[in-house]
This record gives structure tokens, sequence and C-alpha cells, in this order.
């Protein structure tokens, strides 16, 4: 297993792996800094079945924790079989873009339904690890569900902090069945995420937000996987939703590592998507600056990434300009539309704001920002299950007739079947 640290990506300050930190004393995000010579760089491209722990190599664990119990460690992964989804290739979508290799990872098809899996079997491994018997997190729902069940695998109490009334059904529905405590807040996400990280400080609770750098290690396989399927190949560009921008960091990261491993030449353009109505990012990398400005009042249909002041954005922006990437922003109905065409042209079945991936490349295409012969690969993050209400909208809804052939048969024949 190998050795690492933690570390502040923009003071430098050290930190030992058994300290409870989220961030640096200086405010700074802290990274997970591997001494890569102690890395079986071997192991991650050996074949077997794909998955977050196959890439325990680069995992931050130490040899004993990750044996199983009774095998000499001492702590087996809280696991519930995440990762290894699939990777489609899209030739009617790709046809109709007029691209010649787009390729879609459908991360909805993690156990609960979004990638959040990825980060919570290591970070609520790593809560037992460091002794840290109470987990919690703020959510815009799949970080609240996916706590949830990784809490009741690990058999201790999760506390959760939701927007109230901006949540997803399906989401609330995972996080209350599982017996995560769930407590929604008069506020937006950006108020329940500086709330819940006051009172982590306070109680001794170990938070579980993608602030946290050990979530952001599990995330990162997404990578480890991509590249895996394309045969160990980068692709040219990676597009995805952005939100509190974990994600698109996390990817970045793992492409990073396995460039310096050698097991890759280069590293994908990190494209990142957000909604209109909730574009900091975005703002950011087309004005040039340092910083973001929050956007107070977030909104879009894509509730998971109706995020305002996202608290990974210079991790985000470091991954979208040290790649080369750009940042789009995208409008609901472009949303819906994308979400339509994915489910109809494809049958993959994502909530609203994994189609802004979609909708954002289809943008950068009419603007020519990404070349149609860019092998590209869209992070679908979650399942259209998450969130019945917004299709429900989105479409028709069935037609009613009498349970009778002739009206049925009149019925199909108007629909031109
Ligand atoms: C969490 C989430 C996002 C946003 O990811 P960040 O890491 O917060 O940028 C996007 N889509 C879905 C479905 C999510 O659950
Ligand atoms: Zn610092």
């Amino acid at each position: 297993m190998p050795e690492y640290h933690v570390e502040c990506m923009r003071c430098g300050a050290r930190y030992e792996r058994d300290d409870v930190v989220y961030t640096c004393e200086c405010g700074g995000l802290l990274d997970v800094k591997y001494e890569y010579s102690t890395v079986d760089a071997a192991s991650i491209t050996r074949g077997g079945e794909l998955g977050v722990w196959k890439y325990r190599a680069l995992l931050p664990f130490e040899d004993g924790i990750l044996k199983l119990k009774g095998e000499g460690g001492t702590l087996a992964p809280v696991t519930t079989r995440e990762g290894n989804t699939p990777l489609y290739k899209c030739e009617r979508l790709a046809e109709k873009l007029g691209m010649r290799e787009l390729y879609v990872k459908h991360e909805g098809l993690n156990p609960t339904g979004s990638f959040k899996d990825r980060g919570m079997t290591v970070g609520v491994t790593k809560a037992l690890e460091l002794k840290m018997t109470r987990v919690a997190c703020a959510s815009t729902g799949n970080t609240s569900a996916s706590l949830a069940i990784y809490a009741a695998r690990a058999g201790i109490p999760c506390f959760v902090l939701l927007p109230k009334g901006k949540v997803a059904l399906g989401k609330v529905a995972q996080a209350v069945m599982h017996g995560a405590r769930v407590v929604a807040i008069d506020g937006n996400f950006d108020d329940a995420l500086r709330i819940v990280r006051e009172l982590c400080e306070e109680l001794r609770i170990y938070l579980l937000n993608s602030v946290n750098p050990y979530r952001l290690e599990g995330q990162k396989t997404i990578a480890f996987e991509i590249a895996e399927q394309l045969g160990w190949r980068a692709p040219d560009r990676v597009v995805l939703p952005v939100g509190n921008a974990g994600n698109i960091s996390a990817i970045y990261k793992g492409f990073c590592e396995l460039r310096e491993l050698g097991i890759l030449g280069e590293v994908p353009k990190m494209t990142g998507i957000q909604a209109d109505g909730a574009r900091p990012i975005v703002d950011a990398i087309k004005e040039g600056r340092a910083e973001i400005t929050p956007e107070p009042q977030p909104e879009t249909i894509a509730s998971a990434i109706r995020i305002g002041n996202p608290v990974n954005a210079p991790k985000a922006l470091r991954a979208i300009r040290e790649s080369g990437g750009v940042a789009e922003a995208v409008t609901d109905a472009e949303i819906i539309e994308a979400q339509k065409e994915l489910a109809r042209l494809e049958g993959i079945g994502v909530e609203p704001a994994s189609a802004a991936s979609l909708a954002g490349l289809k943008k950068l295409l009419e603007l020519g920002v990404v070349e149609k012969d860019e092998t590209v690969v869209c992070v679908t993050t979650g399942h259209l299950l998450k969130d019945p209400e917004a299709v429900l909208k989105a479409c028709e809804p069935p037609v009613e007739v009498e349970a009778d052939a002739d009206a049925v048969r009149k019925l199909l024949i108007a629909h031109g079947l």
C-alpha cells in the first residue's frame, strides 16, 4: 500500500494521516499526496473486475487496514460493490452530433444511483479507521442517500442536513429508509454545508462532504475505470456537471496519477458544465479570474448542481485550467432536451444534473470549442429514478382510454404505430 500524506494546495502545509482535518488552518483545500515510488502500479493495470477497491494501490490506506478482518488486518472496507459502471459507446447520439467517438460513463448505475457511492465507500472506511463513529453531511440529495447506506453497513449513526423542499423525491426516500437522521433547514445547500461544517468540528462528527479529501480519492476511480475501459487510453475530453466541484477535481486527479505512474501519456481536457442559474465556476473561467463570485440565489431544475458557492472551486479551476479544458453553462430547457436524447436515443436514464453534461457538450460543439473528431466521455452522474417529478413535468403523461381493443387500436393508429 502506498505512502501518503495530506497537503494544503494553497500553503503546502502537511498533515498526518491520523489528523481529522478537512481544510488547512490557512483555509486552503487539502489534497491526498502519494509517494509514487511506493505505489504498486502493476496492480492498477492488472485485469480483474472493475470497481473502486480494485485500485486500492492508489487509495489512502495502509496495508493491514485493507486486508480483511481475520487475515491480519483490522478493518474491512465498507462496501456495497460500488463502481464498475458501464462506459457506453453512443453511436446514435454521435451520429446526430456529427461526432466520431462519444461515450457515456453512466454513474447512475452505482448502488444508490449516483457516483457519490465511490466517495462514500472510501470516506466511511476512513471514518472507521480514524475511530470516528458518527458521520454527517449537507446534501442536495445524493450525498445523503449514499452516506445513509454506508453508515447503515458500518453500523454507525448518520446525520444529514438538507435544504427544505429542494431535494428530489427519490433521494429523500433513500436517506430516510436507510435510517439517516434527516433535518431540513429553511435555507439552501450552501447554508446547510456551512452549518454542518461548524457542527462537525464542534461535536467531533466525521464530515463527509466533498471538502473531505478522502472522499475524492474514491471518486477519482471514475478516471481509472474510463482509462481501463478504453484499453488504457485517455479520451481527449471528459465532460461532466459541476455542483460543489468535487467530482471534476477528483477525476482530474485520477488521470494525473495515471500519467504520473506512466500508465497514460496525457490527461483529458476537463470540461465542467453548470446550470445558468448556478454558474460561478463558468464565470470565473470565462473571465479569467482566480476566484469565484458566489451566487446567493442558485436556481435550476438540476437540483444536484443547484449550488452557489462551490467549496471545491479552487481545485476545479485548477483542473480545468491545467488540463486545457473549458467551462460552459446551459439552460434548464437544454438540460431537459439532453435528458430526453440520452433516454430515447441511447436508453440511458439520467437525472437532470447528469444531462447537463450532454447539453454542455452540444453547446460547445456548436460554438466550435469542441472539435467533432475528439474522443469525448460524458459522465452521467445520477439515475433517472432519483427525480421522478422532473420527469413527469418534462414528458407527456400516459393517454387514458377504456379497456377496449378497438379504442386502443384507434390510438395506436393515430400514433402512427
Ligand atoms: C453530486 C452530484 C453532482 C455534482 O458533483 P460535484 O462533485 O458536487 O460537483 C452532479 N450530479 C449529480 C447527480 C450529483 O449527485
Ligand atoms: Zn494552508
